[in-house]
């Protein structure tokens, strides 16, 4: 038997908030995230994984959400940030809900219907509907209107098809030889990583009270014998939004940094020792200096 072509290419995953990007994407790196550097990034374009299956290397990219109210300055720099990323890349993987297209997916279409990569739709949370058939409509529809290579119903929360996707974008990529070692899961920041299962309990605990003006930093990142060290900075719009982070008696925040240190813990494989402090800066998501230093603005 001839040897299997050799692919390797960059994979976006895009689409409005809540319709299920990072559970896709955590359902196809799965458990074969490991770390392998600890130089931090320098940019909020990171590798977020990448997995070599059937002689296909995918690199997936972070792109940060698409923002819909592009009034503020780092809202209007996310979404430059996110045409730049879609540039280079070789696949776009969309993620819709499966039960109901927005104004805002058709937003996030107009982004990338100029470009020339290659465009796969995952219709997601289709284990919310009980009649498959019911999304047949929807489907005409989008295909009607947009060219997408492949439209996939799916499931990401249950597993289901997230194989068929991993093969669609597989079989999509160049000809190339591969970026990385077969093994050698993701070149990513440790730190990044902590900042981003800070982040995503903060988005867990507070839900929709704080949508966008919340930003994790990381002080301190120390090993010592027993532990790593960490102290996390939360960075909040308002005054009034630090109560909400912290909440009553300090619990809210108590519990999602205790959630986020066994994510930590989970992750590192490591005792940790977390502290988070609530910072506000009045106005920083529209000043650049807070911007720069949150190395947004590379
Ligand atoms: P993101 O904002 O696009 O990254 O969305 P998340 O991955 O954070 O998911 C948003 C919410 O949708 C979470 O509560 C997920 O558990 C849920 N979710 C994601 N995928 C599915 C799915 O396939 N089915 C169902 N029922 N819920 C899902
Ligand atoms: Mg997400």
């Amino acid at each position: 038997m001839s040897k299997p072509i050799s692919r390797c290419g960059t994979i976006a995953i895009v689409g409005r908030p809540n319709v299920g990007k990072s559970t896709l994407l955590n359902r196809i790196i799965g458990q074969k995230l490991s770390i392998t550097s600890r130089k931090p990034q320098t940019t909020w374009q990171q590798i977020l994984g990448v997995i070599t299956v059937n002689n296909a290397q995918m690199v997936f990219v972070d792109t940060p959400g698409w923002q819909f109210r592009p009034k503020k300055q780092i809202n209007r720099l996310m979404n430059r940030q996110i045409i730049a990323a879609l540039d280079y890349v070789d696949v776009v993987v969309m993620v819709a809900d499966a039960r109901e297209w927005t104004l805002n997916d058709d937003k996030v279409c107009a982004v990338f219907r100029e470009m020339s990569c290659r465009k796969i739709l995952v219709f997601n949370k289709h284990d919310q509907i009980s009649d498959k058939k019911k999304m047949l409509p929807l489907i005409a529809d989008v295909q009607a209107r947009y060219e997408f290579d492949e439209i996939v119903p799916a499931s990401a929360l249950q597993r289901d098809n997230v194989d068929l996707v991993i093969e669609l974008v597989g079989e999509k990529l160049p000809r190339r030889p591969h970026q990385f070692p077969n093994d050698q899961i993701t070149p990513h920041s440790e730190r990044f990583l902590v900042s981003e299962l800070i982040r995503e309990q903060l988005i867990r605990g507070l839900g929709e009270e704080l949508p966008y003006t919340v930003s994790v930093v990381i002080e301190t990142f120390r090993e010592t014998n027993a532990a790593t060290e960490i102290h996390a900075e939360i960075w909040v719009e308002r005054e009034g939004q630090k109560g909400i982070v912290i909440g009553a008696k300090g619990n809210r925040l108590k519990s999602m940094a205790s959630a986020a240190r066994m994510d930590i813990e989970n992750l590192l494989q490591r005792k940790v020792y977390l502290r988070t402090w609530v910072k506000t800066k009045n106005k920083w998501t529209d000043d650049l200096d807070a911007l720069n230093r949150l190395d947004l603005n590379d």
